[in-house]
């Protein structure tokens, strides 16, 4: 009997401890209140602002739940029929369905395409592809950061290997024609010629225009180099060995990116098994499944009229908003835009990209600071050390259509949005000439401080933009 009771005892005590021990299994407004709380702010100001960053985007409620999905849970290393795991039975259909979408939806072939979905973005999936097709030191070209490129593209300065890519590849950047604001291919095939790089990089962050897939596809042959393009809208496959792609910019979905790969060798390499490779085992361990599984859900999506409709009114706006721009007397890097992005150089107002990135935040318009070719000085990486060579006030302002499309806006709706930026500017030019001292802190401090003379004026700004913001709800929440 007393037996029995200690039994019982223990028994009532390791469940309690169990319990205990156990994570809260209940909502996240219950479980944890303060991140609730903060995830509920971010909610708020994503839908109070217009949110121009061209990188960004709403992904769909679909996404969302796919995403917040018990996929979360497994793991799967390795590819579909071929895991280091068990229970992968419905992972391989996921993923499975996930590769198919991806090939159908850019209109490829599977006999002569493939693609991984497992990238668990953007620049981890360039350094995979550097990895399959590479030698350690081999050289590459990619165009240069401070003229529209992407740091995964092999960005280094003078005295410093910013970038992965430049501290184990030999980078060699093109640029663009600082008369024009288009690629100079001209340069870069002369350079290309002297350097013989192993791997030219097509695509860019910054960047308004479409590339030339045709001449650089010379330019790759007449050097014996790969030709991979990091897409960020336009379709270049017909010209390219690679291409890579994140996956939550213009195409709305999940934060993610994907590999696809010619299936014939090329140069003599089978970049399916090189690609796949250096994926896993190379650089990456288990999947993320449940991202997989969202990216399957947005690419179902993008095979959809509603979508093309979708990125040809992301083009239209664009346009709409570059128009309206220059009306107003701003000069546009290239004189215009073909893509989803425009790139404003504010030097000749004798006013920077952080000032004006700064007013319009205060008037909840959200975009960054960019720099312009032709600038000596280099925005990158404030808060690391040894930068005496990099400047925090870039010459312009980087402007995106795709969230805002997604939320609804139309033409007429970015004339209004280059109109506001129009109006920030303005304060910023005023806000400029009166602040305290002629450094970014200076300003930074003055603008921010609660007697602020132009307070009045940037609060009725912030007013007009989300009474007009409050029109267009965002998808997913
Ligand atoms: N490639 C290009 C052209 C990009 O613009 C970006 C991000 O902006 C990336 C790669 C990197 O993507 P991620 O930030 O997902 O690594």
């Amino acid at each position: 009997m007393k037996e029995r009771s200690i039994l019982v005892f223990l028994n009532a005590i390791s469940r309690s401890i169990g319990d205990a021990s156990t994570f809260k299994d209940y909502s996240l407004k219950d479980a944890d209140p303060e991140m609730h709380a903060l995830i509920e702010k971010e909610k708020q100001r994503q839908s109070r602002c217009l949110e121009l960053i061209a990188s960004e985007n709403f992904t769909s409620r679909a996404v969302m739940e796919a995403v917040g999905s018990c996929l979360t849970n497994k793991y799967s290393e390795g590819l579909p029929g071929k895991r280091y795991y068990g229970g992968n039975e419905y992972i391989d259909q996921i993923e499975t369905l996930c590769q198919r979408r991806a090939l159908k939806a850019f209109g490829l072939d599977e006999e002569k395409w493939g693609v991984n979905v497992q990238p668990l973005s953007g620049s981890p999936a360039n350094f995979e592809v550097y990895t399959a097709l590479l030698q350690p030191h081999d050289r590459i070209m990619g165009l240069d950061l401070p003229h529209g490129g992407h740091l995964s593209h092999g960005f280094m300065t003078p005295k410093r290997r910013v970038s992965g890519t430049s501290i184990y590849f030999e980078s060699m950047p093109y640029r663009l024609d600082e008369s024009t604001g288009f690629v100079d291919y001209d340069m870069l095939e002369k350079t290309a010629v002297l350097f013989r790089p192993k791997l030219i990089i097509a695509g860019a962050s910054a960047y308004p225009r479409d590339f030339d897939y045709p001449r650089m596809r010379k330019i790759a042959d007449a050097v014996g180099a790969f030709l991979m393009m990091d897409m960020a809208h336009i379709n270049p496959f017909e010209f390219c060995d690679v291409v890579t792609t994140t996956t939550h910019k213009s195409l709305r979905g999940p934060r993610g990116g994907m590999i696809f790969y010619r299936k014939d060798p090329v140069l003599g390499i089978n970049l399916e098994g090189a690609i796949n490779n250096a994926v896993f085992p190379g650089l990456q361990g288990g999947p993320h499944n449940h991202t997989i599984g969202g990216l399957a859900v947005c690419l179902d999506h993008a095979q959809s009229p509603e979508f093309k409709a979708y990125q040809s009114q992301v083009v239209s706006n664009c346009k709409a908003l570059a128009r309206r721009l220059t009306e107003l007397g701003y000069k546009l890097v290239s004189g215009g835009s073909d893509n989803h992005l425009v790139l404003v150089d504010l030097r000749p107002l004798e006013i920077d990209g952080a000032r004006v990135e700064k007013i319009l935040d205060l008037a909840s318009i959200t975009l960054n600071k960019n720099s312009v070719p032709g600038e000596r000085r280099y925005l990158y990486f404030p808060l690391l050390t040894n930068v005496s060579l990099l400047a925090l006030v870039p010459g312009g302002i980087r402007i995106g259509t795709p969230a805002m499309t997604t939320r609804g806006f139309k033409e007429e709706d970015f004339v209004t949005v280059a109109e506001c930026i129009h109006s920030g500017v303005q304060l910023t030019l005023e806000a400029k000439s009166s602040a305290p001292g002629p450094k970014l802190k200076d300003f930074m401090d003055y603008v921010e401080a609660p007697d602020f003379p132009l307070r009045g004026s940037l609060s009725a700004l912030k007013s007009s933009v989300e009474a007009l913001t409050s029109h267009f709800p965002i998808p997913g929440v």
